[in-house]
């Protein structure tokens, strides 16, 4: 057995057991009061992403280069004004300004998960019409995997907004939860994070 094999092989072994205790490997985090816009470092969150989400390395400078990223401790009123209803669902969001993508969260919600889950959406910003479609048809053909099985039927997943009626959300939970542990056949949805 060639080290490459073995290596495969633990990875397949890794995987059987994170499914068999049905545990995600990157679990939710909950929201820390006690971090602010003062004590929060923007570029070690990121660096957390990159470390615990295996960010292939020669993204990172990508990464860092194209997402602004502005952390508050409560959303300033033009912020409010502007993404009112997004920010009735959530603490932390992303947005396309003339073509650079920004990402807006609020201090105390602003950890590696939350990015990793933002930075999804990103990356999938950067799927063609088709490509996006092609991502529905993988992830509704999915088997045998009962998390992302609930997980496409909760309608919460389904973004509204989109007239297709697309599993925006559901694209980037599995990335936040699973990262590199999801299905291989969805790995290529994900542009510039594998
Ligand atoms: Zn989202």
């Amino acid at each position: 057995m060639s080290i490459k094999s073995f290596f495969a092989y633990l990875l397949n072994l890794l995987n059987l057991f994170i499914k068999s205790l049905n545990r995600l490997p990157h679990p939710e985090e909950a929201q820390d009061t006690s971090k602010t816009v003062a004590n929060t470092n923007i570029d070690s969150v990121i660096q957390d992403w990159f470390k615990n989400w295996k960010v292939p390395q020669k993204y990172h400078s990508y990464w860092k280069n194209n997402v602004c990223v502005h952390i508050f401790d409560t959303w300033p009123a033009d912020v409010l004004n502007t993404y009112k209803e997004v920010l009735t669902v959530t603490p932390s969001f992303v947005v396309e300004i003339d073509g650079i993508r920004h990402l807006y969260s609020l201090a105390s919600w602003f950890n590696k998960g939350v990015m990793a889950h933002e930075m999804a959406h990103n990356s999938y910003s950067y799927l063609s019409s088709d490509q996006k479609i092609s991502f529905e048809l993988a992830f509704n053909s999915v088997s045998g995997d009962d998390w992302i099985i609930k997980l496409r039927r909760l309608k919460s997943y389904m973004d509204k907004t989109n007239a297709m009626g697309l599993h925006v959300e559901g694209h980037a939970e599995i990335y936040r939860y699973r990262g590199e542990y999801m299905p291989a056949s969805l790995k290529k949805f994900y542009p510039k994070l594998f």
